[in-house]
């Protein structure tokens, strides 16, 4: 089959969260099942800063937005350590800033604009790049317009009539939700605006466009289930459910290319599950980079991530103190609303000796985190899938994880019962249910006191090493949902 894959971010172009992972790791998996495979993105500020070579393919092709036609130009490059061709739509005015999507916490105000050209550049794009796809396989809100443009203004057209789309929700917290008056931007007619189209309350959501999709999926099974009902729909449960025959859930692989202990360049010493010495000289190296005492003894418990309301740090923020107080050392990095920042910064003030915080994006140190940590905290208010988990597995890093989404669909639960007999043991981590402080302490105490016991220690993070998160068997269903979707044309 022929596949282009479509998002906002793909590593290593321009990364903000694990959409940029999955985007920039399925289409290897993909080519490796023997199917040509391209990318597509905006020609962006940090791809030009990255000196990642480019070709210009067309020079000022007229696109229409909001009544006028923009001129774009459109490029080819390449997937660094891939290879694969990567077709990026230039548009100064919008992709020629200092961040993706946002700066100092706000939203560009015009992201409608900016993606609705980019969903529209992109189908446009396809006879100039001369790739005629059997699949579009678009990513999130931000591709949520390439649906319903296609049917309304392309599928007439001999080129388009067989390109068939599958769509997926990697978070439904971010829906690119719009107010009514911005519809026109679009350019679609106003009857999308209803319901069971993009309507959304008193407005309309970019995401819905995708659910017009013939196949839609998320990235777990769990998670797919989730956002069926109203804790987990945000507003959107209904629409959710009336698809949910045409609804699946595949499980995100990791790039273990990128991700493994024993080639890793990043970390003070490389390891395995066969040889695992070096995890604890990356132990003592993270302790010394981060200025914490160099003892073998405490729990060494790491964070790596976005700090928004959705990953759970307001319940830590409530038991946070009573945790470290047991001894343990915390090891943070992350970045994103003030409020969650200024937690961690107060707990590495006042427990300089426990807690480090490094408040910023740093891909070397995330690596070093996931090596030299003992257990990996992500405390999600809701998951879609999680990569970080899986990574910290890949480096025998015990997870403790609210048993969500994702979250739920990778991580084994140890259970008391369990201890009795060490060599059988299954559970790769530790998992909490109710979203509250208490829960959380409850289970970081399980964690705790497993720690101490050094054979239970070694058999949970083996177990974790022995996890297989390689996209394989996932890059082989979404070849089922691709056929799934090809066969509805
Ligand atoms: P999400 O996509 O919701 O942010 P995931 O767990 O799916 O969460 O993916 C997070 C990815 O981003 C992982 O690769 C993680 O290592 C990386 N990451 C998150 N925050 C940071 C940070 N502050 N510095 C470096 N890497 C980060």
């Amino acid at each position: 089959m022929r596949i282009l894959l479509s998002s906002s971010e793909v590593f290593p172009f321009a990364k903000t969260g694990g959409l940029a992972d999955v985007v920039g790791s399925l289409p290897r998996a993909l080519l490796g099942l023997g199917h040509e495979v391209t990318i597509a993105l905006p020609y962006y500020r940090c791809i030009r800063e990255k000196g990642i070579a480019v070709e210009l393919v067309a020079e000022g092709v007229p696109v229409p937005l909001g009544g006028d036609n923009l001129s774009v130009d459109l490029y080819l490059s390449h997937q660094p350590g891939s290879d694969i061709p990567t077709f990026l739509v230039g548009y100064d005015p919008f992709y020629d800033r200092p961040e993706l999507y946002s700066q100092d916490d706000r939203e560009y105000p015009d992201n409608l604009e900016r993606f609705a050209l980019f969903n529209r550049a992109l189908l446009e794009g396809l006879p100039h790049w001369g790739f005629q796809p059997d699949i579009l396989h678009l990513n999130d809100w931000h591709t949520g317009l390439v649906q319903p443009y296609l049917q309304e203004f392309y599928r007439g057209q001999d080129f388009y009539r067989r390109i068939a789309t599958v769509f997926t929700i990697h978070n439904l917290g971010y829906k690119g939700y719009q107010p009514k008056d911005k519809f026109p931007t679009t350019g679609l007619p106003q009857e999308y605006l209803q319901h069971h189209l993009l309507g959304d309350g008193d407005g309309w959501a970019m995401i819905k466009g995708g659910f017009l999709a013939p196949v839609v999926n998320t990235v777990s099974p769990r998670y797919a289930e989730e956002i069926q009902t109203e804790e987990f729909g945000f507003g959107l449960d209904k629409d959710l459910r009336r698809i949910s025959e045409k609804l699946y859930g595949v499980i995100n692989g990791i790039d273990y290319s990128v991700w493994n202990p024993a080639t890793d360049r990043f970390i003070a010493k490389n390891f395995s599950r066969e040889d695992i010495a070096g995890k604890t000289e990356c132990r003592r190296a993270l302790q010394e980079e981060v200025a914490l005492p160099q003892r073998d003894d405490p729990l060494l418990v790491g964070v790596v991530s976005r700090l928004s309301k959705q990953k759970g740090f307001d319940i830590f923020s409530d038991i946070a103190s009573q945790f470290i107080e047991s001894g343990a050392q915390l090891v943070v990095l992350g970045s994103g609303v003030d409020r969650y920042e200024d937690i961690f910064r107060k707990l590495a003030g006042k427990y300089p000796k426990q807690c480090s915080a490094t408040i910023s994006y740093d891909r070397d140190l995330a690596h070093r985190i996931y090596a030299g940590c003992d257990a990996f905290l992500m405390p999600s208010r809701y998951e879609p899938c999680g990569l970080s988990q899986m990574i910290s597995m890949a480096y025998g890093t015990v997870p403790v994880v609210r048993a969500v989404g994702g979250l739920a669909d990778t991580v084994i639960n140890l259970e008391d019962a369990d201890v009795e007999e060490i060599a059988k043991v299954e559970a790769t981590g530790f998992t909490f249910t109710e979203y509250s402080g208490e829960a959380l302490l409850s289970a970081l105490r399980r964690c705790l006191k497993a720690h101490q016991n050094r054979e239970l220690w070694q058999k949970l993070s083996d177990n974790c090493f022995a996890q297989d998160f390689s996209w394989d068997e996932s890059a082989k269903r979404y070849v089922e949902l691709y056929e799934i979707a090809a066969r509805k044309m």
